[in-house]
């Protein structure tokens, strides 16, 4: 075969790598945890494609990750029998295609000055990760179905090489780590075991550590295999009291990519016509990618232990695009195709109990921050250490812009969202929940009053508030973007209307004053109001609709108030701006 000639990384990757390789992150034991994450991928990938084609698994039918680490050589290998790749996915996986986290990576990084490597593997880059404890990194490959191995080599500076292999290769990878002189550490078995134990306990695919054979000399007592480390089984079958909180806190970081505190989580076993097993997690900090429409979802779809898809859109609704975690059916075919997943009942039944779950658990947080008058926790000066409980309220700031879009999307739960909601409001600085806007509305107020706009620090002294600060009623400040789209469809909450001081006449004259100002209103409009009205009208012309005279300014002279059936002035800058 001719030798193989280094090819360049692109641009972003050699990027990527460049950060990974000078980092002086601490944390590099993450390594292991991205290379198993891959291997049991791998695992999980060829075990649903042998069940269309079961002589993929031929010669070799089990499914493991092995973790041999060569002092004498100072490497670790990490060994899969998994689905392997081919020359092509050698090229497009591991160094040329810029995958579409890599970009976000690196901005991230940059915003921070220094990228927060624990996050690497969310941004799709994990592989690169062997190169903060590696100065070259030999993967020997062979794909599930093919028959010609590969080896990819490099050392994360000068680009990489691939080339055939002529002697016989075993399906699967194995990334051998030429471990830097400084990570020699790695090569303990001690370690290595804590690493396994910590970061990848509930791996469903047996992780086997090969201690070093003992010199030869040493007749050494009967030879011992392998010794297998974590427990192998799917976490979620286990029983609820035997898994921990730390299991599931690593289970949680596996499956969402992510690194920081669950926020909420519902693990459940439906029995009955449709059996199944869900284990959901609600992130405490918003991932970064959630308006990114290439996202991938985020529950993976198991039938009966086996993985099948983690790219299911239906199994939850959008507006809890952040959740992530599986459910595991017992019922589904395993050849089972999207078609009848897509559309079945099976999906849309487990899509309506998953929705019901999550949103009752966000429910109970928020009556239990409610209760413990939880504070919002100061940002800590290290991201990284927060792993303090976060309030349902600085929760919400994050996600409530994103589990708004279920009150117009989903009106089945519709009432269940609008108790979760909270908002700005002229009632003091912090947030309020409908039931609490409603306790305090005055007498005689039929509506729920609000405005909106860019930002609530401008819209507190919003000239149209004048009244109804001089009336003492409360107004809900809402800037969000998606606020305009579900406050024209949700009409009501508890018989209450949504009404927009900036449209139309917002009636707030059936609320009694707080304040007698009765002088003010006896003064009737007269003669020189009238003229001025047709002034104004006749110097603005086709600028506005109509000059009214109106009750509800104290201070300013004048306001603009969009059409009662009209749309709200917000959402016309909104709209305009898309056409633009
Ligand atoms: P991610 O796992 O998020 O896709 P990585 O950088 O960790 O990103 O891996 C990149 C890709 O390389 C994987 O998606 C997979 O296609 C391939 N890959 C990495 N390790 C293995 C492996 N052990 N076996 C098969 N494919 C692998
Ligand atoms: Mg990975």
């Amino acid at each position: 075969a001719p030798a193989a000639s280094t090819q360049p990384f692109t641009a972003e990757v050699g990027r990527v790598l460049e950060i990974v390789i000078n980092s002086l992150y601490k944390e590099r034991e993450i390594f292991l945890r991205e290379l198993i994450s891959n291997a049991s991928d791998a695992c999980d990938k060829l075990r649903y494609e042998a069940i269309a084609e079961p002589s993929l698994l031929a010669g070799d039918a089990e499914l493991k990750i092995t973790i041999a680490p060569d002092a004498k050589a100072g490497t670790i290998a990490i060994t899969d029998t998994g689905i392997g790749m081919d020359r092509q996915d050698l090229i497009d996986n591991l160094g040329t295609i810029a995958r579409s986290g890599t970009a976000r990576f690196l901005e991230a990084a940059g915003q921070a000055g220094k990228a927060d490597l624990r996050l690497i593997g969310q941004f799709g880059v994990g592989f690169y990760a062997a190169f903060m404890v590696a100065d070259k990194v030999s993967v020997t490959t062979r794909k599930a179905g093919t028959t010609t191995g590969h080896l990819w080599e490099s050392d994360g500076k000068t680009g990489y090489t691939i080339s055939p292999l002529e002697t016989e290769v075993p399906r699967g990878t194995r990334i051998v780590l030429h471990l830097k002189e400084d990570a020699k550490e790695f090569l303990d078995s001690w370690k290595i075991r804590g690493i396994i134990r910590t970061y990848s306990d509930h791996i469903a695919v047996p992780i086997l550590l090969e201690e070093q054979k003992e010199s030869k000399e040493e007749p050494s007592e009967t030879e011992k295999g392998p010794e297998q480390i974590n427990e192998g089984s799917a976490l979620w079958t286990r029983p609820r009291s035997e898994i921990s909180e730390e299991q599931y806190r690593e289970f949680y970081h596996h499956v969402a990519h992510s690194f920081d505190e669950p926020f909420a989580r519902v693990h459940f076993t439906a029995e009955g016509t449709l059996a199944y097993t869900g284990l959901l997690f609600v992130p405490s900090q918003k991932p970064f990618d959630l308006y990114d429409p290439k996202r991938r979802h985020g529950v993976k779809l198991y039938v009966k232990r086996v993985f099948i898809t983690d790219d299911l859109a239906e199994l939850l609704p959008r507006y809890l695009r952040f959740v992530s975690g599986i459910v595991d059916s017992e019922d589904l075919q395993l050849n089972v195709s999207r078609e009848t997943l897509q559309h079945g009942p099976v999906v849309t039944r487990m899509r309506k109990v998953l929705t019901k779950r999550v949103i009752d658990e966000l429910g109970k947080k928020a009556a239990l921050t409610a209760s413990e008058n939880a504070a919002t926790p100061t940002e800590g000066e290290e991201k990284a250490e927060q792993t303090e409980t976060v309030s349902y309220e600085s929760w919400w700031t994050d996600f409530g812009a994103i589990l708004k879009e279920g009150l117009y999307e989903d009106q089945e739960n519709r009432k269940k969202l609008l108790e979760l909601a909270r908002f700005k409001s002229t009632h003091g600085s912090g947030l309020t929940t409908l039931e609490q806007y409603v306790q305090r509305m005055k007498e005689g107020q039929e509506s729920i009053f609000y405005i909106s706009g860019e930002s609530a620090e401008a819209l507190r002294t919003h000239p149209q508030l004048e009244e109804a600060n001089a009336k003492g009623v409360e107004v809900l400040l809402m800037d969000d973007p998606v606020d305009e789209f579900w406050l024209g469809e949700v009409n009501e909450y508890e018989g209450k209307s949504f009404k927009s001081l900036t449209k139309g006449e917002a009636d707030l004259s059936k609320v009694a004053e707080s304040e007698p100002e009765k002088k003010e209103e006896e003064a009737t409009p007269g003669e020189d109001l009238d003229r001025l009205v047709a002034r104004l009208k006749l110097g603005l012309g086709e600028a506005v609709k109509d000059v009214r005279i109106s009750k509800r300014l104290r201070d300013s002279a004048v306001c603009l108030v969009a059409e009662e059936h009209g749309l709200d002035m917000r959402l016309e800058r909104l709209l305009k701006q898309h056409r633009e």
